[in-house]
């Protein structure tokens, strides 16, 4: 009799909890998922440290090695470690169903003081929900939304609380008081503050953020929530292919230069594979997991969509080679995209001259004050009683004469 009572006790708790535990696994699996496509996109668009030995090493100082080694953030571990707890699920018309759930993260914030890098973390709940259909292959995506970061899903304006006006603040004139002090040869007197009109408070004014929602967040157009799928569309876009060269001599500055620019090409060579690499990855997500209808309207939308290639297209020309000693600048006019135009900047190439090779050992813009000529702008040079050149007479103030602002100090 226990016996049985026990075992019915048991199957009941097996028969209730069992379709709840397929979604709480359904909801972190794809969440899960989806964040290991996030760190595959940050590897993507970020060389790692041996990446940046296998292309650099042979070219530059170990000083500059090591610079760029740590001036890249790849080498920050921004993984901020979440978890996902499903929460409910609300069934829909036509065998859908919302799956909502929470995730928690720990958001890493670095800041530098004294020099030294300190990492501390920050608290983030995000409210997730996903509409999904019952198919004969499980479940299929069609909704993904989180809640909007902007009014932490409630859908009301942040600025003014949805009412459409700002709240009426403490007057400056009279610091509230609505009064004021008037000075007068007959004494002090005690005024009605005209700014506020003796009311201590400053008329409120018209919400500048919901102008256009009335009230609502102008960020998720007071829904609460926001569709984060559109950003599968990109992954269905064509990427460009890219031409790379081969190229080494180190024997002259100038040719130590092509050698960088040669390089640069590789690593950008490089940065579109993997990029193509980490497509695949979130076409191969969206195939398991999304809709048909979902697959092919992210397609149509991918191809009307250029995918811009990080940088230029545009290859860079030397300019100019100015050789002193064993140190050497090569000044290289570049190229990058500015909002769909291309735009030239000059980039300045400092090489040493170390075991007969010319080594990279920094790099730099002109400065922007003396354009490079590292001479003081305001008396020409000339440095008698400028106000500008104290320190450094006749000397460009900004860049003390040397004429570029460099990138590694
Ligand atoms: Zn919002
Ligand atoms: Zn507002
Ligand atoms: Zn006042
Ligand atoms: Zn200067
Ligand atoms: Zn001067």
């Amino acid at each position: 009799m226990m016996r049985r009572l026990f075992s019915q006790l048991f199957l009941g708790i097996v028969f209730l909890s069992s379709p709840l535990f397929a979604q709480q696994k359904f909801f972190e699996k794809v969440n899960k998922e989806l964040d290991q496509l996030k760190l595959k996109a940050m590897d993507a668009y970020l060389p790692t440290a041996s990446e940046i030995d296998n292309f650099w090493k042979a070219v530059a100082t170990p000083a500059q090695l090591k610079f760029l080694k740590t001036s890249n953030r790849a080498f920050r571990d921004l993984a901020s470690h979440p978890s996902y707890t499903w929460k409910k699920n609300v069934p829909q018309q036509g065998n859908l169903l919302w799956i909502y759930g929470i995730k928690q993260e720990k958001i890493p914030h670095f800041s530098f003081r004294g020099g030294k890098e300190t990492k501390t973390y920050r608290d983030k709940t995000t409210q997730v929900r996903i509409l999904v259909r019952q198919e004969n292959d499980g479940w299929k995506i069609l909704k993904w939304e989180t809640s909007c970061s902007f009014c932490n899903g409630k859908g009301v304006c942040k600025e003014c609380g949805g009412t459409g006006m700002t709240k009426p603040k403490k007057c400056w004139s009279c610091q509230g008081t609505g009064k004021r002090k008037r000075y007068t040869k007959a004494g002090v007197q005690e005024v009605k503050c005209f700014v506020c009109k003796g009311t201590g408070k400053t008329k409120p004014y018209k919400c500048w953020s919901c102008q256009k929602t009335k009230g609502k967040c102008s960020m998720c157009k007071g829904k609460g929530w926001k569709n984060i799928l559109n950003k599968f569309e990109e992954v269905y876009s064509t990427i460009p292919s890219v031409s790379s060269k081969n190229y080494f001599d180190l024997s002259t500055p100038k040719n130590a230069a092509q050698t960088i620019l040669a390089i640069e090409s590789q690593v950008k060579k490089r940065t579109v594979e993997k990029i193509g690499e980490f497509f695949k990855a979130v076409q191969a997500f969206a195939q398991k997991y999304f809709a048909q209808e979902l697959i092919d309207s992210c397609k149509e939308k991918g191809k009307n969509r250029p995918f811009r290639l990080p940088g230029s297209s545009k290859d860079a020309k030397i300019k100019d080679v100015q050789k002193q000693g064993n140190r050497a600048i090569v000044l290289v006019e570049e190229y990058a995209s500015v909002g769909g135009k291309t735009r030239s900047y000059t980039q300045a190439y400092f090489f040493l001259y170390t075991d007969g090779k010319w080594k990279w050992d920094n790099s730099g813009y002109l400065c922007w004050s003396c354009k490079g000529k590292g001479v003081c702008r305001y008396c020409h040079g000339k440095g008698k009683n400028c106000w500008s050149c104290k320190k450094n007479p006749g000397k460009c103030s900004t860049c003390q004469g040397t004429g570029f602002r460099m990138k590694r100090k």
